[in-house]
């Protein structure tokens, strides 16, 4: 859970006296060595802030993260370093990740040596070097070690903030985005080089996108967000083909296209964050589930009691938070068809 405090100036416009912006309540995933695991929703959903409190970069307001079982409770302890060697972040725009007036040589030699990957002997570096960069298929890796970000294609830089994050030896990692900002041309093949290396390196990926079409390609799991709140998951092929909770039927219907990710129908400048509507405000809420004052199902519960997550059909793992999927909801439903 993540509550940002409203700024002061802010908060005296508001009539009313709350003070926080509920960015994040309840969600809870598991990631898994050799998985991807995709958090889709619009922007404003939360699922940037759970990437980065999942990277540690701020405190949380409530709950834990942990790795392998281990609480990462204490900020600077033991627990929490070693943790935050073992998960990397991936930012949607390469070009602010990299720091324009350093190299590639540079960024990689500085994750390298913070991490104590950088290699023994004169030629350890050097191999180091080489090696990160032959595994984002930067190569021959001569041509590309003293470039400086402006140099390189967008596609390039974000191979490069790759090989940065890999050059910490993680186990997770955090990609937000990581192919939007980049021309839909290119986007796949990021996308095969992440699976790649998740399979090569057995990593965990938490891929978290707005478009839902790539996270059928690209993700084993999938988890659905609406105003901080997991609202669906399962895994990608049910979610996504298969969508249980009205609000993921939404964005679906408005991404029926799987061929978006590879070019068909698609552009660079995000669209499908928008058009269906306005989420609402996280410094009030709506009461109840989230998505009621949207929704086409909503009944009179739907308003004051928080849905929790109910499991959905015969698929072990598909769960959806929606009063529709309530055993009681769905014996009356029938009783009422009975009649009929
Ligand atoms: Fe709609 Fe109610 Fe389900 Fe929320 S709980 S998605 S309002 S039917
Ligand atoms: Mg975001």
């Amino acid at each position: 859970t993540k509550h940002f405090p409203v700024r002061r100036r802010l908060r005296s416009l508001l009539s009313r006296t709350p003070t926080v912006v509920h960015a994040v309540d309840d969600v809870s995933i598991a990631l898994r060595r050799g998985r991807v695991t995709a958090l889709v929703g619009e922007s404003g959903s939360g699922k940037s802030t759970v990437a980065r409190l999942l990277a540690q970069l701020y405190p949380r307001t409530a709950g834990d993260i942990r790795l392998h079982g281990t609480s990462t409770r204490v900020r600077g302890g033991r627990p929490f370093r070693a943790y935050v060697r073992r998960v990397q972040l991936i930012l949607q725009d390469p070009f602010a990740s990299l720091n324009p007036v350093h190299t590639v040589r540079y960024h990689l030699t500085r994750s390298l040596r913070i991490h104590g990957n950088a290699g023994t002997g004169p030629d350890g570096l050097e191999r180091a070097l080489a090696d990160l960069l032959t595994r984002v298929s930067l190569t021959p890796p001569e041509r590309y070690l003293d470039a400086f970000p402006h140099e390189l294609s967008g596609g390039q830089r974000q191979r490069v903030a790759i090989a940065r994050a890999l050059g910490a030896n993680p186990e997770v990692l955090l990609a937000d985005e990581p192919v939007s900002m980049l021309d839909v041309s290119i986007r796949l093949g990021v996308l095969n080089l992440l699976q790649d290396l998740k399979d090569r390196l057995n990593l965990a990926i938490l891929y978290i996108t707005h478009d839902i079409a790539s996270a059928r390609y690209f993700a084993d799991d999938t988890i659905v967000m609406y105003a901080g709140r997991m609202v669906e998951g399962g895994d990608s092929e049910t979610v996504t083909q298969r969508p249980a909770h009205p609000y993921t039927r939404l964005l679906t219907d408005s991404a029926p296209d799987p061929e978006r990710i590879t070019g068909a129908g698609a552009d660079a400048t995000g669209a499908g964050e928008r058009g269906h509507g306005e989420p609402p405000s996280l410094i009030h809420p709506p009461a109840g589930c989230r998505f009621h004052p949207r929704c086409p199902h909503a009944m009179a519960r739907c308003a004051s009691e928080l849905p929790p997550a109910i499991p959905v059909d015969d698929h072990p793992g598909h769960w959806a938070a929606c009063w529709l999927f309530d055993p009681a909801t769905v014996a009356a439903e029938n009783g009422v068809a009975e009649e009929a």
